[in-house]
């Protein structure tokens, strides 16, 4: 199950340590689409688009999200329109994607499709599935102060515009309540030898795939050791602002509260950090490594050490 950032590099990791030790593994990833949003007409989904340009080569590596070499005419043709919203980064070659993939949707082609037909140019290596073909897209209410009164956004209004700043009063994933996975997923869950939670955002990606009915079920339910990788080290998450979505669910942000929320009936094992060495969660089993995913040599031992852990845990 993978968020955008943090999830597609863990993924590298993975697919790297597999090809050297366990070569006819396969890997099968649930990605998030509760950040989706539909932008000058097009349909846009990052965290989808981050994992396969990731896996595919084509992500922006400094940035970690969006296409290398990108240029941004289109946006700044858009601006001297006045269109809104301009706090959006759609990039030239991005657009590519996501003006093919809303002329498929609107064919009626499901997004799953959609993802599978990308992915032919892109070939992670892995077999990318979103959480559902349905629409779910996360909104956050904030205390509007200028207002003075609650307002209701986008998530990526939240994240991207106001970066977070303004506290949330609720996070929602709109639509999840009655979507259905999309299809292999709960069967992915059910047959996987492993199942592992990368270190991606609890609430906003994880908590998110969690949220479509049938999916946490399937995991509380799949006979497979389940690991989840920290994305808090040390109290703070490593990039973004995941601390603002714990913080409005009422969780504190730490490693030992963010395996606490997944808690033992989704995690078998919780792999955190050394600096968190410490941290213990009431029926987990935790282990402790450097957890930077400095690089992907090093991003393959921590998946080393989650798959370890899976194999401790089922014994
Ligand atoms: P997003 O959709 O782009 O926000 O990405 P994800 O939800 O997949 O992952 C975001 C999380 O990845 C953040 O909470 C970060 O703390 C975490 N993260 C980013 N880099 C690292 C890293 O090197 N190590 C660990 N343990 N977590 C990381
Ligand atoms: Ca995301």
């Amino acid at each position: 199950m993978a968020g955008g950032i943090g999830g597609a590099r863990f993924l590298r990791g993975l697919r790297a340590a597999l090809r050297a030790d366990e070569p006819t593994a396969s890997i099968t990833v649930i990605g998030n689409t509760g950040d989706d949003i539909t932008l000058f007409g097009l349909r846009v989904c990052p965290d989808l688009d981050t994992v396969m340009y990731t896996l595919g080569e084509g992500i922006d590596e400094q940035q970690g999200w969006g296409r290398a070499k990108e240029s941004f005419a289109v946006k700044d043709e858009l601006a001297s329109y006045g269109a809104q919203p301009q706090w959006f980064g759609l990039g030239d070659r991005d657009i590519a994607t996501h003006i093919l993939r809303t002329q498929w949707l609107a064919e009626g082609v499901p997004l799953s499709e959609v993802t599978a037909r990308l992915c032919e140019r892109w070939r992670p290596g892995v077999r990318l599935l979103p959480m559902s073909d349905d629409k779910v897209e996360t909104h956050v209410v904030i205390d509007d102060g200028a207002s003075g009164g609650r307002r209701l956004i986008h998530f990526q209004e939240w994240w991207v515009r106001l970066h977070a700043q303004a506290p949330a009063l609720e996070i929602t994933a709109v639509g999840a309540a009655t979507a259905t996975p999309a299809p292999g997923v709960v069967e992915a869950i059910a047959d996987a030898d492993v199942v592992l939670l990368p270190p991606s955002n609890p609430i906003v990606s994880i908590g998110t795939i969690l949220a479509v009915p049938g999916i946490r079920q399937a995991l509380v339910a799949t006979s497979a050791p389940v690991v989840g990788v920290s994305p808090i080290i040390g109290g703070a998450p490593v990039r973004g602002m995941a601390d603002a979505c714990l913080t409005a669910r009422g969780v504190e942000t730490s490693a030992a509260a963010v395996g606490a929320l997944y808690g033992p009936s989704l995690i078998d094992g919780w792999l955190v950090d050394t600096v968190d060495a410490g941290a213990a969660v009431d029926g987990v089993e935790v282990r402790s490594r450097p957890l930077l995913m400095t690089d992907v040599e090093a991003t393959a031992d921590i998946a080393r050490a989650a798959l370890a852990l899976a194999a401790e845990v089922r014994a």
